[in-house]
């Protein structure tokens, strides 16, 4: 066991103690990693840690105490509305992050129903499988079942199998720009159509697509429509700590109006520490991810962010170029964006990965199909011709393997694929967490 200390120390040793602990970390700074740490390089991390920091110790639960967070936080939704085709109805809030995000937009679109909907008394949620698991989790957490439409191999959804899927009891549509898994744009528009066919609530989760599809459109890349210009959208969720590069803990969620947006609030009023109301989940929260935010948007502006997205999508570009002339390995599907997927029709990408991980790039295993990750920064255009260098070598490696010698995540797949119930392979997973959340494992 370990014990609370008695005694404090006060020395640069606990910091030291710290920076070596990291240094075991993946290393995201050489642009090693293909998701999680969002990186434009030096100079923009150096200035949004600043701003990050002037306010981090600021608390924006209350926007009376602290009305400059209050400022920043509307000032950074009006500019988001300004670049999602937002009106002057349009509103919204920061948040902390998409799951909150979505777990607001979800919120809202359930007690929307309650009140406009009565006769609806099992609501559902009717997504793509390609759709973000924290819309699964926002669901599970507020008691709506999800009804989950199929991707094909390529990831793109039939808009006839989403009209399908709807029944009486159906409160929501979600569909993403991009998926997070592959980088594909589900058909937006269509969609869109449907749920204004049926007035359902349709919330686009352009998470990580917000801030780099607008400046992708505008560099000249085909982008479809996918934001607020869209009549059929009712709302829209964007990361800012993602491609907006804020440190971890910034997003908005827009809505087309006030009448919308009110069912994501919650107030309780006859709390003796006085009326306590809240915009989204989270209570106290720090200013620093708003006040990183708004120096970032104002630091960077569309130009710079055009900039960035530009960048990351010329290393797309030599990436995708590069993993296609590789003899079995392909780009799934057909990504329209800074996100995609390799996978491979021949051996196992999963060991592909791991041995790509014996080298230090860090790309995360996927399922349905088997593929690795790759979410593309802008720094990555440095790491070009030595990833697929090593990619090169990696495979013709694992070509001469057998299938007892590969290892990876392929076995781990196996398990949770072969268990047919479903709340058996959850069973699985959880039980894993509670492992692995325990000093000494
Ligand atoms: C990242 C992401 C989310 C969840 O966001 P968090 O910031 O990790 O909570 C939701 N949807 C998509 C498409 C994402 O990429």
């Amino acid at each position: 066991m370990i014990e609370f200390p008695q005694k404090g120390i006060r020395n640069e040793d606990i910091i030291n103690q710290l920076n070596a602990m990291k240094s075991m970390d993946a290393d995201w700074k050489n642009a090693r990693i293909f998701s999680l740490v969002f990186n434009a390089g030096n100079e923009v991390k150096e200035f949004a840690e600043k701003a990050f920091n002037t306010f981090i110790n600021e608390n924006s639960l209350s926007p009376f105490t602290f009305p400059s967070l209050l400022r920043m936080e509307n000032e950074v939704v009006a500019m988001m509305i300004n670049l999602l085709g937002g009106n002057a109805d349009t509103v919204g809030n920061m948040t902390t992050g998409g799951t909150e995000s979505l777990m607001s937009a979800v919120k809202a679109a359930r007690d929307y129903a309650r009140e406009n909907k009565p006769e609806i008394t099992d609501p559902q949620l009717v997504m793509p499988l390609s759709a973000h698991p924290s819309i699964n989790k926002a669901a599970h957490y507020l008691g709506i079942k999800t009804v989950i439409v199929p991707t094909d191999n390529c990831s793109v959804v039939k808009p006839d199998d989403i009209r399908a899927s709807l029944n009486k009891n159906t409160i929501m549509l979600i569909a993403s720009a991009p998926s997070y898994p592959h980088g594909i744009i589900d058909p937006i528009k269509e969609i869109a159509g449907i749920a204004a066919e049926n007035n359902i609530w349709f919330h686009v989760d352009a998470c990580v697509g917000g801030m780099v599809l607008p400046f992708l459109k505008n560099a000249g890349y085909h982008v479809p429509d996918f934001d607020l210009r869209i009549p059929g959208v009712w709302s829209i969720s964007a990361d800012i700590h993602k491609y907006g590069y804020s440190p971890k803990g910034a997003s908005i969620i827009l809505y087309r109006d006030d009448n919308l947006r009110k069912y994501q609030m919650f107030a309780y009023t006859e709390w003796p520490g006085g009326i306590y109301a809240t915009t989204s989940v989270a209570g106290s929260r720090s200013g620093g991810p708003i006040s990183a935010s708004w120096g970032l948007i104002k630091y960077l502006g569309f130009e710079g962010y055009m900039r960035l997205a530009d960048t990351a999508m010329k290393a797309v570009k030599l990436l995708q170029s590069g993993i296609n002339s590789i003899p079995g390995l392909h780009v799934i599907g057909n990504p329209v964006s800074t996100i995609f997927a390799i996978g491979s029709d021949s051996y196992n990408i999963y060991a592909i990965g791991d041995m790509m991980k014996s080298r230090g790039w860090y790309l995360d295993s996927q399922q349905k199909p088997p593929s690795l990750h790759m979410t593309i920064m802008p720094e990555h255009i440095k790491i070009v011709e030595n990833f697929i260098k090593d990619l090169r070598e990696v495979t013709s490696k694992v070509a001469g393997l057998k299938e007892g010698e590969m290892g990876g995540d392929a076995a781990l797949y196996e398990i949770i694929n072969s268990v047919p119930d479903k709340r058996e392979s959850t069973a699985l997973a959880i039980q894993f967490l509670n492992d692995m959340y325990k000093v000494g494992k």
